[in-house]
C-alpha cells in the first residue's frame, strides 16, 4: 500500500515548484535584471521563500509525512521510501524549527546584501559591505540557534546544513591532514626555480572566439543545450530550474583565457550532475542531488580531472588554436598544457590552481569560523584575511576586491558553505581514480574527445541516486573506499613532479 506515501510525494512536488519558481526569479537577477528592480526582486523573492516554507511547515504536511511513515513502517532499511522519509524527515524538521518572519528576513537582507556586495567590490570599499555582513551574520546565529542540537556549536549547524552529516570536528582532521602538505609542496614548486609560462594566457583571447570554444567544449563534454543555456553574470553559478533546464553562466575577459575556459567546464560539470538526475523522481529527494560536496566534486571532476589533462588537450588545443590563430599560432601545445597547470600562490580563489585552492578555503573556513562565534567582527575581516593569506600562502591582496570582497557567498548567507568546495575537490580525485580503475586508458579516450564512457559511469555511480545515500556512503559506494585526502595528494604530488619535477 503506498497511498499515503504517494501523498507525501505529491506535497514534496508542490514546494519543489514553488522552489523552482524562486529559481527562475534568481537567475533573471544575476543575468538579466536591470538595478533598478532590485528593491522589487527583494520582495518577490521574500514571499517565495514565504510561501514554500509556509507549505513545508503547515501542520497538513506535518501529518501526511506522519501518516508516510507510519504506512511505510516496515520498508527495507535501504529501500528507496526510507530514503526519501528521511531527507523529507530533516528537511521537515528544521523547517518548522525556523520562524517564518526569519526566513522571509534573512531572504530579504541577502538579497539587499549583494547589491550591496556588488558595489563594494566595484568601488573596493569593504565599508560598504561590513554592515550588512554584520547583519548576516548575526541572523545566521539565530538561524543555527533555533536549529542547534544540545551542544551543538553555531558554525556545525550551518556545516550540517550544507553536508548533511558533515561536522567541525571531521573538517579540522580533513584540513588538519591537508595544510602541511600543502604549503610543503607549493614551497617545493616555489623553491625549483622552474617557471612554466602561464602569462600566454594573458594573452588577446577574443571574448567572441572564447564564447564560442566554451560552448564547444561544454557541448563535448556532453552538456545538453537543448535542456540548458549558457549566460554571463558578475559571479559565475549552475542553476536548475526544473527537469529539462540545467542552466550555467560564466564571465569572459579578453585577456584572462582561464576565467571563462575553465569556469565553463567547471559549471558543465555541476549541470550535468543536474541532466544526470532522474527527471521523473523530480521534486522528490531522489531526485535531488546528494549534497554541495558531491556536487562540487563533479564540476572539479571536469574542471580539472579531465580538464587540465594532457589527453584533453591532444584533442582540444588543435581547436584552441584554431579559434585563436594570432594568439597561439606560435604557442607549443606542451607549453600551454604547462600553462594551464601553473602552480602559484595568488590571492583569487577562483582562479588559483589545484594545490593552492584548498588554502584558500581554509582561510574562509577558519575566518566562518571566527564569525560565528564573535571573535571577528565583520570590520576587522579586510585585515584579518590579508594577514591569514600571508600565513599560508606569503601573499596579501593588495586591494579589497581581491581579498575580502571577491566572493559572492557571505552576501547570499552562505555560511559554512566553503568547507564543501574541499570536501569536493577530495570526492573528485577519489572518484576520478576509481574511474580510471573501472574504464581503463582514459587518456586514450580524451585524446579522441570520447568522453561519453566517462559521463556514464558518473551517471550510474552518482547521478542517478539522487539522495538515496548520505554524501560519505555514496562516496564509498562509488569508489570502494570511504572518502580520503590521498587520492587529491597523490593526484597534486603527480602534477609537481611532472611540470616541476619535485
Ligand atoms: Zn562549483
Amino acid at each position: 500500500m503506498t497511498e499515503r506515501y504517494d501523498r507525501l510525494l505529491a506535497a514534496l512536488r508542490e514546494v519543489a515548484l514553488v522552489n523552482s519558481v524562486y529559481f527562475v526569479v534568481e537567475w533573471d537577477e544575476q543575468v538579466m535584471m536591470p538595478p533598478g528592480g532590485a528593491s522589487h526582486r527583494a520582495e518577490q523573492k521574500a514571499w517565495l521563500a514565504r510561501t514554500a516554507h509556509t507549505r513545508q511547515t503547515s501542520a497538513e504536511f506535518g501529518d501526511t509525512l506522519s501518516e508516510a511513515e507510519r504506512e511505510q513502517a516496515g520498508a527495507a532499511d535501504d529501500s528507496e521510501e526510507r530514503a526519501v522519509l528521511r531527507q523529507a524527515r530533516r528537511a521537515y524538521d528544521r523547517a518548522v524549527k525556523l520562524p517564518g518572519a526569519l526566513v522571509e528576513e534573512i531572504t530579504r537582507t541577502t538579497a539587499h546584501a549583494h547589491h550591496a556586495w556588488v558595489e563594494a567590490r566595484k568601488h573596493n570599499d569593504p565599508a560598504k559591505f561590513a554592515p550588512w555582513l554584520a547583519k548576516i551574520v548575526a541572523l545566521k546565529q539565530q538561524q543555527a540557534a533555533c536549529l542547534a542540537k544540545p551542544g551543538q556549536a553555531a558554525y556545525d549547524v550551518l556545516v550540517d546544513e550544507f553536508e548533511p552529516g558533515e561536522t567541525t570536528a571531521h573538517l579540522d582532521e580533513i584540513f588538519g591532514a591537508l595544510r602541511a602538505p600543502l604549503v610543503e609542496l607549493v614551497g617545493r614548486v616555489m623553491g625549483s626555480g622552474r617557471t612554466v609560462p602561464g602569462e600566454l594566457l594573458a594573452r588577446d583571447f577574443p571574448v567572441d572566439a572564447q564564447e564560442a570554444l566554451g560552448r564547444e567544449a561544454a557541448q563535448a563534454l556532453g552538456y545538453d543545450f537543448t535542456r540548458g543555456r549558457l549566460d554571463v553574470s558578475v559571479h559565475p553559478f549552475s542553476i536548475s530550474l526544473g527537469p529539462g533546464d540545467s542552466r550555467i553562466t560564466t564571465r569572459y575577459h579578453a585577456n584572462r583565457f582561464s576565467d571563462a575556459f575553465f569556469g565553463v567546464l567547471h559549471e558543465t560539470g555541476h549541470a550535468l550532475y543536474e541532466q544526470g538526475l532522474p527527471g521523473e523522481r523530480y521534486g522528490t529527494p531522489l531526485g535531488e542531488a546528494a549534497s554541495l560536496g558531491v556536487h562540487e566534486s563533479q564540476s572539479r571532476f571536469w574542471e580539472n580531472l579531465v580538464g587540465r589533462s594532457r589527453s584533453f588537450w591532444r584533442y582540444f588545443y588543435p581547436k584552441a588554436q584554431r579559434a585563436f590563430p594570432g594568439t597561439l599560432g606560435d604557442v607549443r601545445e606542451d607549453d600551454f598544457v604547462a600553462a594551464v597547470n601553473v602552480i602559484r600562490p595568488s590571492e583569487i580563489r577562483v582562479e588559483s590552481d589545484e594545490a593552492t585552492y584548498n588554502l584558500h578555503i581554509l582561510l574562509r573556513y577558519e575566518l566562518e569560523q571566527a564569525l560565528m562565534s564573535g571573535d571577528l567582527k565583520a570590520d576587522d575581516v579586510p585585515a584579518a584575511w590579508s594577514d591569514k593569506l600571508h600565513g599560508l600562502l606569503g601573499v596579501r591582496p593588495a586591494t579589497d576586491d581581491r581579498g575580502c570582497l571577491q566572493d559572492v557567498h557571505w552576501s547570499g548567507g552562505s555560511l559554512g558553505y566553503f568547507p564543501t568546495y574541499t570536501l569536493g575537490n577530495l570526492f573528485s580525485a577519489q572518484l576520478f581514480e576509481a574511474a580510471g580503475r573501472d574504464l581503463g586508458d582514459l587518456d586514450a579516450s580524451f585524446a579522441r574527445g570520447e568522453f561519453a564512457p566517462l559521463r556514464e559511469w558518473l551517471r550510474e555511480k552518482v547521478h542517478r541516486h539522487g539522495q538515496r545515500y548520505q554524501p560519505q556512503e555514496l562516496i564509498t559506494l562509488a569508489t570502494g573506499a570511504p572518502p580520503s585526502v590521498e587520492p587529491l595528494l597523490a593526484h597534486l604530488r603527480r602534477k609537481a613532479h611532472e611540470y616541476y619535477g619535485v
